[in-house]
């Protein structure tokens, strides 16, 4: 008997692995991140991601207070279109322009100053709260912010996040199926992913290997876009002295310790500096 019931959890266990398998060759199974070459899982498609996106994000904009100041508005959307032409840029040089081929980007800034966050879903449908403003303190400081959260969309942070998260919640499900049945389920995975789970009441922190890749893409973004790269040092120290007020998931909790952080980006200006001074001779 006991033989028996062994057999079976074997059999279960590896009915499990084989599904794992087939999702895993079902889909591409992995893409490849800019600049730094590493492959991450990627079992959505990216067409289920980006339609996940554009409903999500008029949900959030239904039920957020947009920001009526015309100038803060516009400084968003100015800054972050600078970063989207600089992100289309960088993949068409590397050849890797489809990965972004259907991104209609759009910046909005929701009036919310105890937020201190930013995110940017697939698509190219980004926020910016007003509670970080403070801290950006101007152009440059929200080029940090924008071309971080624009770097966390190239590198497709969220489909890893989101296969990782589903392989581990419904690891014997055929993803297809997992996707339109379990749809609620989905959606606030979804949410809760790309760093708008305050809607739906959690959020799942990026790891600091998708921080530290997102700093290395962004740092080139905004210096693409002619913003001095250096002057995301004294961004992420004001970022690090508001600890332990709010804990805003993207920007606090799960980022690495600030002086490591400060490091590396140290280590990465040096590839970013050269854009930077390409776009002032260019002016
Ligand atoms: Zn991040």
């Amino acid at each position: 008997m006991k033989i028996f019931n062994y057999q079976i959890h074997e059999r279960r266990a590896l009915g499990g692995l084989v599904a794992a398998i087939y999702l895993l060759l079902q889909f591409q199974g992995c893409a490849e991140v800019p600049i730094t070459h590493r492959k991450g899982l990627h079992l959505v498609p990216e067409s289920e991601l980006v339609s996940m996106s554009l409903q999500q994000y008029d949900d959030v904009l239904k039920k957020s207070k947009l920001s009526t100041d015309t100038q803060k508005v516009e400084m968003v959307r100015r800054v972050g279109n600078r970063i989207a032409k600089a992100a289309e840029a960088f993949l068409a040089e590397t050849g890797q322009q489809d990965k972004i081929k259907n991104y209609k980007w759009e910046f909005n800034l929701i009036e919310d100053d105890k937020t201190v966050n930013a995110w940017v879903m697939p698509g190219g449908k980004a926020a910016v709260y007003s509670g970080i403003l403070p801290y950006t303190q101007n152009e440059t400081g929200l080029a940090v912010v924008l071309g971080h959260e624009v770097g966390h969309a190239l590198a497709d942070h969220g489909n890893e996040r989101m296969s990782q998260a589903l392989l581990a919640q419904m690891g014997g499900m055929a993803l297809s199926v997992a996707l339109s049945t379990q749809q609620e389920q989905t959606k606030q995975l979804f949410m809760a992913v790309y760093g708008a789970g305050a809607t739906v009441g959690f959020l799942l922190p990026y790891s600091r290997l998708h921080e530290s890749e997102a700093d290395r893409i962004g740092l080139t973004l905004m210096a693409r876009a002619g913003y001095d790269p250096r002057q995301a040092i004294p961004f992420w120290e004001r970022m690090s002295k508001q600890e332990g007020k709010s804990s805003p998931p993207e920007f606090l909790s799960t980022h690495p310790a600030p002086q490591t952080r400060i490091a590396d980006i140290k280590k990465y200006l040096p590839e970013a500096l050269p854009f930077y001074q390409k776009s002032l001779k260019a002016e």
